[in-house]
């Protein structure tokens, strides 16, 4: 099986590293293209996969191909390579905003799509992806991808009108939790602690607490008030974010993320 990816910035790099550690496929079953060899030739140097300049070539070459270029070039990607795609490739597209009816437009064929939204998590094995397909990928072909998407992650199949939520939710999560991650070592250097010291403290609280959601199946609340003793330092805290508004910044910020993917489409 060839896997192709046209474009390789933040977002290729991190599944193409989650895919090639995880060894789902050998360097030599990827081929990647992007106009600046630079982008490229960090993989190139470390795995030893396939590159190239010619977007073209890995449109032919490609059993599955992942589009990775920003929403506004997808486009031009499109109609440079649509004559070298064929019914039976499999076209993975991972845009912000672009449906896979528009998507299918733009070809101007009948083609297989799975339009996915990953996250950069995906650079540590820790991604998670949402994906939907169109009616001409059979089950087994979505399999095949959901299992490429699991390699460097968590992927559930979602319909496609759920897209927006979850690029809110997940697809720009990332940044919201650098920032809390940011702010919560800035509090902490401002109380003598290192900086260094400080992201450490930041990130694996942050870790800790999404792997007791995950892992305990408890709900998150529950988690909470049993941090929170009674008259004690947590619920100060606490008390602080509820008069601050966090929850609500936090949901205007995920419902302003899902809004502009909505308004991309
Ligand atoms: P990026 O700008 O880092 O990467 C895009 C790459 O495409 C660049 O390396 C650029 O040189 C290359 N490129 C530009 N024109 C090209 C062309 N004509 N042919 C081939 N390559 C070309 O962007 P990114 O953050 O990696 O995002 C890529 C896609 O992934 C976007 O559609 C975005 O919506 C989606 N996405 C990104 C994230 C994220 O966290 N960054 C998360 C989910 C989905």
């Amino acid at each position: 099986m060839k896997l192709g990816f046209i474009g390789c910035g933040n977002m290729a790099q991190a599944m193409i590293t989650g895919i090639l550690t995880q060894k789902v496929v050998s360097p030599q079953e990827l081929i990647v293209s992007n106009p600046r060899e630079e982008k490229t030739a960090k993989l190139k140097d470390e795995f030893g996969i396939i590159t190239t300049t010619d977007n073209k070539e890995v449109a032919k070459q490609s059993d599955i191909l992942v589009l990775s270029v920003k929403p506004q070039v997808y486009p031009a990607v499109i109609k440079e390579i649509r004559d070298e795609v064929s019914s039976e490739q499999i076209i993975v597209t991972i845009a912000a905003g672009v449906s896979m009816e528009a998507a299918e437009r733009q070809f101007g064929k009948e083609v297989k799509i799975v339009r996915v939204m990953p996250n950069t998590p995906a650079l540590v094995g820790e991604g998670m992806s949402g994906l939907c397909c169109n009616e001409y990928v059979t089950e087994e072909e979505f399999d095949l991808v959901h299992k490429i998407f699991e390699s460097f992650g968590k992927a559930e199949k979602i319909t496609e009108n759920l897209m927006d939520a979850v690029v809110g939710v997940s697809g720009s999560g990332p940044a919201y939790v650098y920032m809390f991650i940011e702010a919560m070592a800035d509090a902490a250097v401002a109380q003598g602690l290192p900086r260094k010291q400080a992201y450490t403290f930041a990130a694996q609280t942050l870790l800790g607490s999404a792997k007791m959601v995950l892992e305990t199946g408890q709900h998150p609340g529950e988690l909470k008030d049993a941090v929170c003793s009674p008259a004690g330092t947590t619920i100060e805290a606490v008390n602080v974010l509820e008069k601050k508004g966090m929850r609500s910044a936090v949901i205007e910020a995920v419902t302003a993320a899902a809004k502009k993917n909505h308004q991309l489409g």
